[in-house]
């Protein structure tokens, strides 16, 4: 998969795409990210990208000719056909039935906005998917754009060590109707800490009885703390 992300700040990406799973899928040659920034195609004498509001107003918007030129140029840097995507708190409320949707595509293209935000003319122009990576108003778009990133390619066929790990993550659907359910609690070594144990049936050897109680405390941490996810439709 390629991953354009079009910012202001290009610096604030390598050190994310270069550890850990994001890292690993890039040297293994399952993601290539290329980090462009917009204020390369401003077209004016400054390198002006961003100008004060039409109506008065605290802060500065992004032009539109510096981001819709950007995004046309990056485009036509590879024949892929790339989805766009603005983050946007204003966006759809990014979820895993997304982003397993987005994972199959080859080529995203995000675009980070700053400041009050974007133009709107721009955004109507490009008609990109407005995603939101949650109710609370961040500075940029850059960690929303790291933040797909990363739940994207971690699904990539091949990027996770073990092939399971991501189906068993919470908001897989493995519900007994294909529900997505939380996750398990997790345990490792010492069988004892601070006095509190690790659960017999773990410790017992019995795959199937390990089985069956991790089911069942999917479905009971599901019930407790997100009963919405057992409530939608399949
Ligand atoms: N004035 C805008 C509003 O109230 O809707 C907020 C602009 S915000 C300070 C600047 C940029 O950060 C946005 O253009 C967007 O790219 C990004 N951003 C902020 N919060 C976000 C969120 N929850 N999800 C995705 N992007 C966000």
């Amino acid at each position: 998969m390629r991953i354009d992300i079009l910012t202001l700040f290009p610096e604030m990406f390598e050190p994310v795409l270069s550890a850990s799973i994001l890292g690993r899928a890039r040297e293994g040659g399952f993601a290539g990210y290329y980090v462009h920034n917009i204020r390369d195609w401003a077209d004016n004498k400054h390198d002006k990208v961003d100008d004060r509001p039409f109506g008065g107003g605290p802060g500065m918007v992004m032009m539109c000719q510096p981001l819709y030129d950007a995004v046309i140029a990056v485009e036509a840097m590879d024949s892929t056909p790339a989805q766009r995507i603005v983050l946007s708190p204003q966006g759809e409320i990014l979820r895993q039935q997304t982003v397993e949707q987005l994972a199959a595509r080859p080529r995203l293209l995000l675009i980070a906005g700053h400041y009050e935000g974007i133009d709107e003319r721009v955004i109507d122009e490009l008609d990109p998917l407005e995603l939101s990576v949650g109710d609370y108003v961040l500075s940029g778009g850059e960690l929303p754009a790291m933040v797909l990133t990363d739940a994207v390619v971690r699904l990539l066929k091949g990027v996770l060590g073990h092939e399971q790990s991501a189906a068993q993550d919470s908001f897989a659907p493995q519900g007994p109707s294909g529900q997505r359910l939380l996750d398990c609690p997790h345990y490792t070594r010492p069988r004892v800490w601070k006095g509190r144990s690790v659960p017999d049936v773990l410790l017992s050897g019995d795959h199937q009885a390990v089985d069956a109680w991790r089911a069942a405390m999917m479905l009971d941490r599901t019930r407790q703390r997100r009963p919405d996810l057992l409530e939608e439709r399949h």
